[in-house]
């Protein structure tokens, strides 16, 4: 076992602070990462807050890990030392199943390990996270940074970036797609970005006037105020896809009125109940509602060769470890420009008693 010192919480609420854990030992086909950069996912306070009810603590959260190898096991043959590596929100899955077979590890019928709160599928330990100094995972769940990826902001395209890029590659977002995006935060201000470089006509639908000349600024070409019953009114029926990244449960009836004929509306944000649908909006235009999670391996790696090619990179505000407490209440109060990523350099200055 190897001490590592990383930032979490024993109970649910409680401020993020040090704290001092073991990581495994290298088994076979593991590898072993430095953490250098990690981002701040919506996902980290949920878990945090215990939201889901599901929190096993201490919680050490982070799922957008961009590193480098240290050392890897015998059977690795894809990644050396010295290698720029990812991580993002799974580090294992049953890998026999028809989903995994077919590259959708998030789907696993086994249920696939989590980068934290998960129970290791080997020692039954459970998996904490990258707001750490390091990492061992499995080689087949790292990924590689492409050098043309600046490193410190590739982190949020391993949970924003992938959440929304599946979805757009399924329902198959191209030149001319209209595309709405509702939530300009991590993965709102992705999709945009994503949406525009595939071609889309992109429309950014947010409950904050402060946001509208950013989502021009992002690259959007339309913004329409949620708020505003007349715009919401004229933009009926004009969207061919929707992405609904709204942290919590909500009314989607709304949103579902945007959709044009066969027109999807795609949930990625709340994951908890949402307020009844009304059957007449989905019959009315044959409109569909589907959900995304994450997104497979392969896609991820795809994703980024992509963003490395085309230089789509997330808007990052860069912090310290030691203030990601400040950072969490700025997510929760709706101030993130557009996804924090910690620079794990700070945590050498860190002690734990
Ligand atoms: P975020 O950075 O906090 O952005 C969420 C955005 O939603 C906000 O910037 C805000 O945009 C809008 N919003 C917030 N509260 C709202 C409300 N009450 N009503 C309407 N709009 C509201 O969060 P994120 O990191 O993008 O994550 C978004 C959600 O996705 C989280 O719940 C996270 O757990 C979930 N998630 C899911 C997956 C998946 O696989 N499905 C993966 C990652 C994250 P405006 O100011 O523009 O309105
Ligand atoms: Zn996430």
């Amino acid at each position: 076992m190897t001490t590592c010192i990383g930032y979490g919480v024993h109970e649910a609420n409680a401020p993020l602070e040090p704290l001092r854990f073991e990581r495994r030992e290298l088994r076979a086909d593991d590898v072993a990462i430095d953490i250098d950069y990690c981002g701040v996912c919506h996902s980290d306070l949920h878990y945090v807050h215990n939201d889901w009810k599901s929190t096993r603590f201490p919680c050490v959260p982070g799922h957008e890990i961009v590193g480098r190898v240290t050392a890897v096991g015998p059977a690795v043959n894809r990644y050396r030392p010295g290698d720029r590596v990812a991580v993002g929100c799974m580090v294992d899955s049953c890998q026999q199943c028809a989903a995994c077979e077919q590259h959708q590890e998030p789907h696993c019928t086994q249920g696939m390990t989590p980068t934290y709160n998960g129970l290791d599928r080997i020692s039954g330990e459970v998996t904490r996270g990258g707001y750490a100094q390091h990492i061992v995972v499995r080689e087949r769940f790292v990924l590689r940074v492409p050098p043309a990826l600046d490193p410190r902001f590739t982190g949020p395209l391993l949970c924003a970036g992938i959440t929304v890029w599946t979805p757009m590659r399924e329902h198959d977002v191209k030149t001319g797609t209209r595309l709405a995006v509702i939530g300009l935060g991590g993965l709102g201000h992705m999709a945009v970005k994503l949406g525009v470089a595939l071609g889309a006509e992109v429309t950014v639908i947010t409950t904050s006037p402060g946001k509208a000349e950013d989502a021009l600024a992002l690259g959007a070409h339309h913004v329409l105020l949620s708020s505003d019953p007349q715009a919401m009114k004229t933009a009926a029926s004009s969207f061919d896809l929707i992405l609904d990244t709204i942290p919590r449960g909500h009314n989607v009836n709304p949103y579902l009125m945007l959709l044009g004929r066969n027109g999807k509306l795609v949930l990625v944000g709340a994951l908890e109940p949402l307020e009844p649908i009304h059957g007449a909006l989905l019959a009315i235009n044959n409109r569909s509602i589907t959900g995304a999670l994450i997104g497979g391996l392969e896609q991820t790696q795809e994703l980024l060769d992509f963003c490395a090619e085309h230089q789509v990179l997330p808007s990052c505000e860069m912090i310290d470890i030691q203030d990601i407490n400040q950072a969490f209440t700025r997510m929760q109060n709706n101030d993130v420009k557009y996804r924090f990523v910690i620079d794990m350099a700070s945590l050498k200055d860190v002690d734990v008693a």
